[in-house]
């Protein structure tokens, strides 16, 4: 059957379904239903009821450079990098909602490609440092835009010409957490931009070890709470020109980002934000979002590794432990993902995880070699459980 990208389309478990021997596991999303749980504890807290009459207009805030996001999404926005101290997102910084930070890194493309010398009308070069987040190429090469091109690997780059580096950290698919390297091998020359992918730094998935400020940072709410669906993603800028161009983008493309997903993500975070105004009183940590599901993670990561532990086929990446400024504790990354490496005999991980029917994202769309597969470790309990039993069952012959 043809994968057209889309979850399940390729014959994979459906949701709800338990899987039997015969059907195929879809670990190549990173679908995140590992998150449902905590939240189905915490539906009647999460409700927002929306009347017929409600949100009707597309303008939100016109004083606003996002003219089109709520200001109780951006204030919401602002209370969350408050209380997790990832980003600086004080009243100097610009945010803008996107429909998901999809929406938002095309909108950064087209913010940060005009060349600061007017002649030169070349497209700009867009790097990012292998293994990189597979979509990154696709997304700037689907439309055979004449102002960005994709440039590759940025640690081979070497073009005496402008480019944008995206350092995604931690990065998607090896959970390592990253700096920009093409501008630090050029030594902050004056022809590089960076947008920073901040998808995955959240205290779940990785130690808050600084409150990061960079030009251009982008977040999901996607990763942040599993609330994908919402699709809302969010940029924190520092140039109110890049601001600017990049809601002109998101004007051009959708006119601004749906007002019920707005009011549903504002709502969650100030649920997340008073339950950690709260501690100390009658919450226990567990009923913590990010303390939950971090336990999680950690749980699927150590079971994870006694079974790779013992295989003589796979192997991964240890991950440095550091202190997390949020959780006040020492603490590994456990990424979002499983990073996968198939022992020396096995030259295409992808396949060899397919023989075992289990759908994965091989090395190649990341820009490495086919020796290692991306897994999302995000699915659901039964799905992660029948992972484990059939990368287990498997041994090479010697
Ligand atoms: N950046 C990274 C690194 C991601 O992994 C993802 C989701 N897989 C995204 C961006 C896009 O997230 P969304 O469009 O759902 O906000």
């Amino acid at each position: 059957k043809v994968n057209n990208g889309f979850p399940y389309s390729n014959g994979a478990i459906k949701p709800h379904f338990t899987p039997s021997l015969n059907s195929f596991i879809n670990l190549d999303q990173g679908d995140p239903e590992v998150f449902a749980p905590y939240w189905r504890k915490k539906s009647e807290e999460c409700t927002v009821v929306i009347k017929g009459s409600d949100l009707m207009s597309y303008m939100s805030d016109m004083t606003n450079v996002c003219w089109f996001m709520l200001p109780e999404l951006r204030d919401a926005i602002r209370r969350l990098h408050h209380v997790v101290g990832n980003a600086s997102a004080g009243m100097d910084k610009h945010i803008v909602v996107g429909t998901g930070s999809t929406q938002l890194f095309q909108a950064a493309l087209f913010a940060l490609s005009r060349s600061s010398d007017p002649s030169n009308h070349n497209p700009i070069n867009v790097v990012a440092a292998a293994p990189y987040y597979s979509e990154y190429q696709d997304e700037v090469e689907v439309l055979r835009s004449g102002l960005y091109r994709w440039g590759g690997d940025a640690r081979v780059y070497d073009k005496n010409e402008e480019y944008i580096e995206v350092v995604t950290a931690p990065n998607n698919p090896c959970g390592s957490i990253r700096r920009a390297v093409a501008m630090a091998r050029s030594e902050g020359d004056e022809l590089g931009k960076l947008i920073h992918d901040f998808a995955y730094y959240w205290p779940q998935y990785t130690p808050i070890t600084e409150e990061y400020d960079h030009d251009v940072m982008l977040f999901t709410f996607s990763k942040c709470t599993g609330h994908a669906g919402s699709r809302i993603g969010w940029a924190i800028v520092k140039d109110i020109e890049v601001a600017r161009k990049m809601t002109r983008f998101i004007q051009m493309s959708s006119i601004g980002v749906s007002k019920e997903s707005q009011i549903r993500v504002a709502k969650i975070i100030g649920v997340i934000c008073d339950s950690y105004q709260k501690i100390g009183s009658s919450l226990q940590s567990d009923d913590l979002f990010f303390e939950h599901s971090k336990r999680m993670l950690r749980e699927r990561w150590d079971k994870l590794r006694a079974v790779v532990d013992k295989s003589n086929i796979f192997s991964l990446d240890k991950y440095p432990k550091n202190y997390c400024n949020f959780t006040r504790q020492n603490s590994e990354t456990y990424p979002a993902f499983a990073w996968i490496k198939c022992c020396g005999a096995i030259e295409d991980c992808e396949s060899y995880l397919r023989s075992l029917k289990v759908y994965s994202r091989g090395g190649k769309r990341f820009g490495v070699d086919g020796k290692y597969a991306r897994v999302s470790l995000l699915c659901r309990d039964e799905v992660f459980n029948e992972f484990l039993t059939r990368i287990s069952n498997a041994r090479l012959q010697v």
